[in-house]
Formats: C-alpha cells, structure tokens, sequence
C-alpha cells in the first residue's frame, strides 16, 4: 500500500483551506442611477444609499474644485482690473 514519504506540514495543510472562507459579492444595480454596485454600500457613482444622498462623489468634488478656481481667478481677476 502507497504511503505518503513525509507528513505534510500544517503549513501546507492549511493553505488548502485558506481559499474556502472567500465568497462571490453580490452586485445588485442603483436604485438611483442604476450602476452596479455591491450590496448595502453606498453607490460611488451617484453618492446614494437607499434613496438618500450620503456621499459626494469623485465627479462633484472634481466640479467643485473648477467652481472655486473659476470664483478665485475671477476675484483676482476683478482686484488686478481695479488696481489698473
Ligand atoms: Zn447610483
């Protein structure tokens, strides 16, 4: 009868299990803006959760930054205009 030459370390044992834990996430789409996203977390795409906004998203911090440069240049804009 074939027997195994050495005992396998309990290294290598557990590896075999380390994978079992790992589950496929469920995606469900936005109610809001209908983008995939993963169950009970908020969705990045439109900052919305259950119907209430709670997040603000890459895309409005982004238009955010334009509108307070535009506001700035236009201030000093104005105070250079002033001074000439
Ligand atoms: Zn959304």
């Amino acid at each position: 009868m074939p027997v195994p030459k050495r005992k396998r370390s309990k290294s290598r044992r557990d590896k075999r299990f380390a994978n079992k834990g790992l589950a496929v996430k469920s995606i469900t789409g936005c109610p809001n803006c209908k983008a995939p996203i993963s169950t009970h977390v908020a969705c990045k795409e439109c900052g919305h959760y259950k119907g209430v906004k709670v997040l603000v998203t890459k895309s409005e911090r982004a238009q955010k930054r334009v509108d307070s440069r535009k506001a700035k240049q236009a201030a000093t804009g104005e105070q250079e205009s002033k001074a000439e």
